[in-house]
């Protein structure tokens, strides 16, 4: 008589099915994280999320955040802002609600009940600089399920993609089980992403004092909240100005992070790239191609 096949668990069904649907990042927290979060994870944050934005919160039954998340091209990132880069974040979002609301529904199917969560969560910019919050973070989501640590430009840098990754969320009442992450702090405070932000929104320079800057650009520093929050209104006001010339997001943060194996991916390991260097001309023609078509910026 053969052996009988071992059944599979629920979190080897959804590795499978994030396969299946081509979802190179996934992640899993329980919901008890957003309590207290793990003492073993790399920031350290001045205030934690309130009560009302956990996903107990907002689904009592869940047990389970999953997490997904799919790559931006960083050759394509380094268009930006553009139409180009547009028309991808665009995409990105779009497949990230698509395969977050199949999985849920992948999970509800196998007997635990799961509800996908939107990507975005916020109807225009102009809702964002009124108030510049959706109703859950997929960002603290994928820390606390160890995809990443958060870098100076407040966003997730992971190991695979630096901060060139977006996330979605998937509730669950499926208890999956996961260690506590091992996740090292990899912003290197290169502060790349302060000095290239065109609105002085990272850490914004009218508030780094020079003893705190000297800090931040020592890879030692031991600042004691990090990352130090962004000037989000400035931000949202680039985005919208960006969007009324059909070019946003802006994405020169993401961009300029050397964080990330995609760089050696996509041959991108040499930073230089990125300054008017007579080496990397023929890189900055093509942007400068991309950039002056299909948007309504004016160019001479
Ligand atoms: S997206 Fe642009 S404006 Fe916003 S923080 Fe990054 S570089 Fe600055
Ligand atoms: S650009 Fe440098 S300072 Fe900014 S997030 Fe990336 S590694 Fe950190």
């Amino acid at each position: 008589m053969k052996p009988r096949k071992k059944a599979r668990s629920i979190k080897e069904e959804l590795l499978l099915k994030c396969r299946e649907l081509e979802v190179p990042l996934v992640g899993f927290t329980p919901v008890e994280r957003w309590e207290k979060p793990p003492e073993e994870l790399p920031n350290t944050f001045k205030e934690w999320i309130p009560k009302e934005f956990r996903p107990q919160s907002i689904y009592p039954e869940a047990k389970t955040v999953v997490v997904i998340g799919l790559p931006v091209q960083l050759p394509i990132v380094e268009t930006a802002p553009s139409i180009y880069y547009h028309n991808l974040y665009n995409t990105v979002n779009a497949l990230l609600d698509e395969k977050a609301y199949e999985i849920s529904n992948f999970l509800t199917e196998k007997g635990y009940p799961s509800i996908y969560l939107p990507r975005d969560g916020y109807g225009d910019i102009d809702v964002l600089i009124e108030r510049p919050l959706a109703f859950f973070s997929h960002k603290y989501a994928a820390y606390l399920a160890g995809l990443g640590s958060i870098g100076l430009n407040n966003v997730i840098l992971t190991p695979e993609y630096g901060p060139r990754v977006r996330f979605t969320s998937i509730f669950t009442t499926a208890p999956i089980e996961s260690e506590v992450p091992k996740i090292n702090d990899l912003c290197t405070r290169c502060m790349r992403c302060t000095v290239e932000c065109p609105v002085n929104a990272i850490y914004p320079q009218n508030l780094i004092k020079n003893d705190l800057k000297n800090e931040l650009s020592d890879p030692k520093m031991d600042l004691k909240y990090f990352p130090p929050p962004m000037d989000k209104l400035k931000c949202a006001l680039r985005s919208k100005n960006l969007r009324k010339e059909l070019r946003a997001p802006c994405g020169i943060c993401i961009k300029v992070c050397p964080v990330g194996e995609d760089r050696k991916v996509f041959g991108r390991e040499d930073m230089k790239i990125y300054s008017k260097n007579e080496d990397f001309k023929v890189y900055h023609e093509a942007w400068e191609h991309v950039k002056r078509y299909g948007t309504r910026k004016k160019h001479e």
